[in-house]
């Protein structure tokens, strides 16, 4: 039996999606699915400032349920293992095969890893977030690597650096990135982050591309192996290993080719968005991701009723970032503007907690 609309993860594009239907009164058509390995979806904007204990856990996470049952999916806990686009025929995990008439897919990306690994060290990726939480729980508790290195040199990386810094005082923190460090944004961010990491006592190497992990040691060509005893990746974004295969048009490296409305370029009943789909001119960002939500749930429903999807994804130029730096402050990037300050964190504060209210629907409103 087919599904009408299959929904693949909980990312940003289909939470706001769901708002929108929800706001609009739109059921989808009875038979359709929303796959995610956990009943809740992390939200990462908030990730950083969990770590370094300025949110509960349950503040940063969106119950799946509530959102299904207002919009009439059914919520299915799984996880897509391959896709064969052309009988849009999906496999999860536990081997069960479901088709659909409809996929949507919103299932994020994984942090490259050095190509060559011997499993000496822990290796946790930033994403699925789940993981890192539960190392990072396991540290809380008295149990912290002595010398945990950060792979990564982006947003992502330097906020987990400074909030990790915070919460396990005893571990030496090292970040090495392959390239400049935050390449994609101002100069001044760059300044004020390096001088950040002098003041706390976190090790930087710039330009040190990590090739292998080997005998407890991070190696590059460029310079002396650094041991750790933990090594958390936030390099950025690798497409899942089921996409490459799964017969859909896809970029060099594997994320999914759409064009504007959202569509797989060779599959038009297929569309995807966010960190796993490639687009022209649009970056890997949890900003546009949710930006390609209310375009994506418009032309879904058009297409679940008949008609053609319409509404064109134009990426913005240019977005705001505002990075937590563990200290109640965070640095504002804009352009070429970097500036840190209290009120850039009661901004991102404010950002952060409205995205979350107008999710969470089993909260009560406060
Ligand atoms: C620590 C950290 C902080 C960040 N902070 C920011 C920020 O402040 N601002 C910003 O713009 N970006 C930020 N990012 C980047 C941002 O997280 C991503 O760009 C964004 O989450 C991408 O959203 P998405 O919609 O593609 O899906 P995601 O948010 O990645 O969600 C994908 C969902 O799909 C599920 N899934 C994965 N695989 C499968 C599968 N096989 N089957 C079914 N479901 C699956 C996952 O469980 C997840 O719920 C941050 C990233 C990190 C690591």
């Amino acid at each position: 039996m087919s599904s009408p609309l299959i929904m693949v993860g909980a990312g940003h594009a289909h939470l706001i999606a769901l708002r929108g239907w929800i706001e609009q009164g739109y059921q989808v058509p009875p038979g359709s699915i929303l796959i995610s390995p956990e009943p809740h979806a992390w939200y990462s904007g908030m990730m950083p400032g969990m770590l370094a204990g300025r949110w509960q856990a349950e503040q940063c996470r969106i119950a799946l349920a509530p959102l299904c049952d207002a919009t009439g999916l059914t919520l299915h806990i799984g996880r897509l293992a391959h896709l064969d686009a052309d009988n849009r025929l999906l496999e999860l995990d536990s081997g069960e095969q479901l088709r659909s008439t409809v996929v949507s897919i919103n299932s994020g990306a994984i942090n490259p890893a050095p190509p060559d690994n011997d499993q000496s060290l822990a290796v946790i990726g930033a994403k699925p977030f789940a993981d890192l939480f539960h190392y990072w729980q396991t540290w809380q508790a008295g149990d912290s690597p002595e010398k945990l290195v950060i792979l990564g040199g982006g947003a992502a990386a330097v906020e987990l650096a400074l909030a990790l810094q915070k919460a396990l005082p005893r571990s030496q923190l090292t970040l090495l990135c392959a390239s400049r460090l935050l390449a994609g944004h101002p100069a001044g961010a760059a300044r004020t982050t390096r001088s950040l990491f002098a003041q706390r006592g976190i090790t930087l190497h710039e330009n040190i591309a990590v090739t292998a992990i080997e005998r407890g040691s991070l190696r590059s060509a460029d310079a002396p192996p650094v041991a750790a005893d933990a090594v958390i990746l936030a390099t950025g974004t690798a497409p899942a290993a089921w996409q490459p295969q799964s017969g859909l048009a896809t970029d060099k490296a594997g994320f999914i080719s759409i064009d504007a409305t959202l569509q797989s370029t060779s599959h038009p009943q297929i569309f995807a968005s966010g960190d796993c789909a490639a687009l022209a001119g649009c970056p890997h960002s949890g900003v546009y991701a949710v930006r390609q939500g209310p375009i994506l749930g418009a032309n879904l429903r058009a297409q679940l009723q008949g008609g053609p999807p319409q509404l064109r994804f134009e990426p913005q130029p240019r977005a705001l970032a505002l990075l937590a730096t563990a200290d109640r402050q965070a640095l504002a990037c804009y352009g070429p503007l970097a500036l840190r300050s209290r009120a850039a964190l009661w901004l991102k504060n404010r950002l952060d907690t409205d995205f979350m209210r107008s999710l969470q629907l089993d909260c009560p409103p406060g």
